[in-house]
């Protein structure tokens, strides 16, 4: 089967799993993009107008997303676009802990189907799918290796569009993204995760490990995901 048929497939599977929460209250919104990218972005959960049109990112925030992909050269086609929560929670909610739980299955095999060398999560909810204990404000802007898959946490645009100084940080963070993709910035191991085995008992625990060192993406390895 070719990985257009396998995505096709698993789509259709979700579609026909009427037990999947939001299900009977929003459309399925599965993803859209390049099937053989690079670089993979993970929202949360479709909006108002993605519900309607059935894509993802294509109301305000997705015109912010569209935006800054172009600023680095490439067009929206040249990536894939997805979310956890595949429909639309009502009225814009946060998604339910149950509901994410749900979901995330199929964005794993999504993933695994896609194989993308980079992930690009925005906001905190597709972030924590990665690393449960990450924090946005300390995590951000920081290329993570979990499982063998690199992937960078950036703030969520909607939440660009709501304070200029996050519209900045998310600029400069998306500006990171050809070097991490190109291996120029070395992904870390999630600050939760680094071991804290120091010679000296006393010294501060914490930082990140790999911080400063050169080193790139290397080959994918098996791993969570
Ligand atoms: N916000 C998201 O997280 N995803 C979308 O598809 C749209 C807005």
């Amino acid at each position: 089967m070719t990985k257009l048929v396998e995505l096709k497939s698993l789509e259709d599977e979700m579609a026909a799993n009427l037990s999947l929460p939001l299900c009977g209250e929003a459309n399925l919104v599965f993803g859209e993009g390049d099937i053989d990218c690079d670089v993979m972005f993970i929202g949360e959960a479709p909006g108002k107008t993605e519900d309607l049109l059935k894509r993802p990112f294509v109301g305000r925030a997705g015109k912010l997303l569209d935006a800054m992909i172009q600023e680095l050269g490439w067009k929206r086609s040249d990536v894939y676009i997805t979310n956890i929560v595949k429909r639309r929670p009502p009225e814009n909610r946060d998604p339910l802990p149950e509901e994410l739980a749900a979901y995330k299955p199929y964005l794993t095999r999504q993933i695994g189907l896609i194989a993308p060398k980079l992930i690009v999560t925005l906001g905190r909810f597709s972030m924590n799918y990665f690393v449960p204990e990450a924090k946005m404000t300390r995590d951000h802007g920081h290329p993570l290796l979990i499982g063998g898959q690199v992937v960078f946490p950036v703030y969520h645009p909607a939440a660009a569009l709501r304070s200029t100084q996050m519209m900045e940080t998310l600029r400069g963070d998306f500006r990171k993204i050809p070097d991490v993709l190109a291996g120029k910035l070395v992904p870390e191991m999630p600050p939760a995760f680094v071991p804290t085995v120091t010679a000296d008992p006393y010294e501060k625990k914490g930082g990140r490990k790999n911080e400063g060192k050169k080193g790139g993406i290397g080959p994918r390895q098996e791993g969570l995901f």
